[in-house]
């Protein structure tokens, strides 16, 4: 449950960190050691996986053959399977060998509608779909999580639910799907998971773990806005109400929503992505509209944002003789690192990454729809480095995407430590617990 604002700074952990962590408890060297050889094992063949998943990459809710993927690899382990949760979505149970806790893993599948310009040998075979947010890679890193940490199941005191999710980028118009149906699925229940886990590839330094307690991305809403004068022929204005004009002026008054509206130690952004209309240049046009994004991280200017814009558009249309409407949808709300899982977990990414290579993250205006998990149960989202040393970076959403391979082997090692330490840290005895 989110508990407050953001407790304490990424800085103030990593700082507090520096001072514990040599005496910081987690997995056993023995166990450590054995993780690495399991690694070692299956990066050829996950390898193999990554490559085909970009190969054969799948928008949102069509994810079926990544699913069947999936599904059969899991199955081979030996997990408990169930697929076809919120559409294409696929769960898989590793029992513990010992009583515990149950503690998820959580990947997306899906790619986005962008013509693959990568120069890899294993591009997209699907014209006009590409995996450009490396969920390719997520799949990849979950599924070989699974798969080392089946031959470590005996040590496992609990659970662990590996989530395949669909549609994180948004399903089709009028579909439902992502996180928030899998949830409504029964995802996080059966055994119920008290924790949940998930990295993003970040185009920046390869195998840095960026982080940050508390908010660590942007709700994300959707909004309309249509404007309607009156037509006229071009150069007879006075005769009626030019929506192009009155459009304009909304646009220029939402950028002071931001601006003057709120407390500037609390960032937001109002983007209008798309204006549509009039007819024809002579012709006075009737009706406009915008579409645009509203971004906060936190709830208080999620709830005071529209109400300012509605106020702005309705009077700035009615200012002008023309008539508004104003349609406002709420998507996926900002994604929240729960600081007291984070305060458990930091020494985990410290001790396999190295102090200097876990970071301290601001807050970014970009979402993901993990948002939904984290707000039922504490959640620990972090973003993993993958850019390739020496090479120019390239953006998530761009068609030259091309994380570093060896994230996959990576992202696996960290996510085993990570679970390991948490179903171990949380099966400490009540009294003594770190509970979540
Ligand atoms: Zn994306
Ligand atoms: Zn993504």
């Amino acid at each position: 449950m989110r508990v407050g604002k953001r407790l304490t700074s990424a800085g103030l952990l990593l700082a507090l960190l520096a001072a514990v962590a040599p005496a910081a408890a987690g997995v056993d060297a023995r166990t450590a050691q054995k993780i690495d050889e399991e690694v070692d094992k299956v990066r050829a063949e996950i390898i193999k996986i990554r490559r085909f998943l970009h190969m054969n990459p799948e928008l949102s809710n069509r994810e079926f053959e990544t699913a069947k993927l999936v599904a059969a690899k899991l199955s081979s382990l030996g997990l408990d399977v169930k697929t076809g949760v919120a559409l294409t979505g696929v769960v898989g149970l590793l029992r513990g060998g010992q009583p515990g806790p149950t503690v998820a893993c959580r990947a997306d599948m899906d790619a986005l509608p962008i013509q693959e310009l990568a120069n890899v040998p294993f591009k997209s075979l699907n014209p006009g779909v590409m995996h450009a947010c490396g969920h390719d890679i997520h799949t990849s890193v979950a599924l070989g999580t699974a798969m080392v940490l089946t031959s470590l199941k005996d040590r496992l005191k609990g659970n662990l639910k590996f989530i395949f999710q669909p549609a994180e980028e948004g399903a089709p118009a009028d579909e439902e799907g992502g996180a928030s149906l899998m949830i409504k699925e029964g995802v996080l229940d059966d055994p119920p998971v008290s924790a949940i886990f998930a990295l993003h590839v970040w185009p920046e330094t390869f195998g840095q773990a960026f982080f940050s307690p508390g908010e660590i991305m942007a709700s994300s809403d959707w909004f309309q806005i249509t404007v309607r004068g009156r037509s006229a022929h071009g150069a007879r204005p006075h005769e009626g109400v030019d929506a192009v004009v009155v459009a304009a002026e909304v646009v220029t008054a939402l950028q002071t929503v931001v601006s003057r509206s709120l407390d500037p130690s609390d960032p937001a952004v109002v983007t209008i992505g798309k204006i549509e209309g009039g007819v024809r240049s002579n012709i006075i046009a009737e009706k406009v509209t915008l579409e645009g994004t509203v971004r906060c991280l936190s709830e208080a200017n999620r709830k005071r944002i529209p109400q300012v814009m509605e106020n702005l558009v309705k009077n700035i249309a009615a200012g002008s003789g023309a008539s508004s409407t104003f349609d406002y949808r709420p998507a996926n709300p900002s994604v929240y690192n729960n600081p007291e899982l984070a305060q458990t977990m930091l020494p985990t990414l410290v001790r396999v990454l190295g102090r200097d290579r876990v970071q301290e993250f601001k807050p970014q205006l970009i979402a993901e729809d993990f948002a939904y998990y984290a707000q039922r149960i504490p959640g620990f989202f972090f973003f993993l480095g993958v850019r390739t040393p020496g090479q120019p970076s390239a953006p998530l959403h761009s068609p030259t995407f091309n994380p570093d391979e060896r994230s996959v082997a990576l992202g696996i090692k960290v996510m085993c430590h990570l679970l390991l330490d948490a179903l171990e840290k949380q099966s400490v005895p009540a009294g003594d617990g770190l509970g979540f």
